[in-house]
């Protein structure tokens, strides 16, 4: 064991259908344990970690829940690091929905807790797993209950303008009801476009790009003098481009057809829109990418499906480009999908040649599996893969917050 072990940070990210863990140093990046809970309420639930270079991995049960997925980590992968346990000094939760009083990271108290309750409705598949792993985390290690940090995802969102955030809806829908774009996603955003100006040698607050973050969940955002100035996702993370299992963008009046002429119930079609769109609705099969980078070429539902995927994403890039004040230094891909799918991006840049994009093929296919660089020609304006790391700005935000109090 490191005899170095200190200010350590246990980094939880409860999504809706995964758990992600992870135990770091903030100061040296080093990751001494780090793990994920795949297919939560799925027939088969898998716990995977990697711990001092070993790669364990577990089927955990069927149709398991947030509470047992984590009462595993606990017993079965935490319990087992004494070592590096008495060596925390706090927990960073990746929160997605701030809601309207939250905006920036905090430590997490009763008054916190109730504000990402009431956040609820905004991100409803979000932050009821949220809350589930801060309470559990809370209760199980009481002499860490006061170093608890949430870290929100709408942080990133708060300088945008009102002409980016507001809707086009009656005015009194924001001042009473706080209805306007909250964006999420922001810590990866934020991490690559710092990440960004390290590589391009430019100082943050000058720095223009516009950051595509493509995972399960996917969004886009224009970063203009170091400022996010816009971003695909809305009120909910349910608008913008095209994802696993959320549609994006999509008509409201969608919404009351299927209400009145098919009688679905607001239950039946929020459900539709967040679980069963996308990827996998389009293609009936799958919402994970591996299976249509496997199939683009050969079935049709996989083709139209990422054509769909890239359609929406350049017709976002292109868009994002007026909001740049003269000047686009690059644009950034990241994410599961951002970060390993050539295909993306070649389909995506090739829908924006117009705008003078030109990929160059060979480094596009060398640029997979965490590798970070750029993926166009010289002459072509740059675009850059930058790999994301939301466990290691999570502890980061996490420390400061508790070393400044
Ligand atoms: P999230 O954090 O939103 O859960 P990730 O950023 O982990 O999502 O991205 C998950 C997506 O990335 C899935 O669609 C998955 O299939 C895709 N993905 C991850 N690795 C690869 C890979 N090596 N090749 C193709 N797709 C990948």
């Amino acid at each position: 064991m490191d005899k170095k072990l200190n200010n350590l940070i246990f980094v939880l990210n409860c999504g809706s259908s995964s758990i992600k863990f992870a135990i770091l140093n903030p100061n040296n990046e080093k990751k001494y344990l780090s793990g994920l809970v795949e297919c939560l309420f799925l027939s088969e639930t898998y716990i995977t970690w990697q711990c001092s270079g070993v790669t364990y991995k577990k089927k955990i049960g069927s149709k398991i829940n947030h509470e047992t997925a984590l009462n595993f980590i606990i017993d079965q992968v935490l319990s087992e690091q004494k070592d590096i346990f008495k060596n925390l000094i706090g927990v960073g939760h990746r929160v997605v929905h701030g809601g309207t009083k939250i905006k920036k990271s905090t430590l997490i108290d009763n008054n916190i807790i109730k504000c990402i309750q009431d956040a609820v409705s905004f991100a409803p598949l979000h932050n009821p797993a949220n809350l589930i792993g801060i309470k559990i985390i809370i209760e199980k290690y009481p002499s860490l209950s006061r170093k608890n940090v949430a870290v929100f995802d709408t942080s990133f969102y708060q300088n945008m303008p009102e002409t980016s955030f507001l809707y086009a809806i009656p005015y009194n829908f924001y001042k009473k009801h706080g209805i306007r774009r909250y964006g999420a996603h922001g810590t990866s955003h934020d991490y690559v476009a710092h990440k960004t100006s390290i590589i391009l040698n430019k100082k943050f607050k000058s720095l223009n790009i516009i950051t595509c973050h493509l995972g399960n969940g996917t969004s886009i955002s224009a970063i203009c003098n170091g400022i996010c100035v816009d971003t695909s996702m809305g009120l909910t993370p349910l608008e913008g481009l095209v994802m696993g299992t959320r549609s994006g963008d999509l008509d409201p009046s969608i919404i009351f057809f299927m209400n009145k002429s098919l009688n679905l119930s607001i239950n039946e079609i929020e459900t539709i829109l967040n679980k069963k769109s996308g990827l996998l609705g389009l293609s009936g099969i799958s919402s994970d990418f591996r299976y249509f980078e496997k199939n683009y070429s050969c079935k049709k539902h996989a083709k139209r499906s990422v054509d769909i995927f890239c359609h929406r994403l350049s017709k976002y890039i292109a868009s994002y480009m007026s909001l740049m004040e003269n000047r686009l230094d690059a644009v950034i891909f990241t994410g599961g999908i951002g970060e390993n799918v050539p295909l993306i991006r070649e389909l995506t840049l090739s829908r924006l040649s117009i705008f003078g994009f030109k990929i160059d093929l060979k480094l596009n296919l060398s640029m997979t599996a965490g590798r970070s660089g750029i993926i166009t020609q010289c002459t072509s304006r740059p675009v850059f893969v930058v790999a994301t790391d939301e466990e290691l700005a999570i502890a980061q935000e996490t420390s400061n917050i508790i070393s400044d109090k």
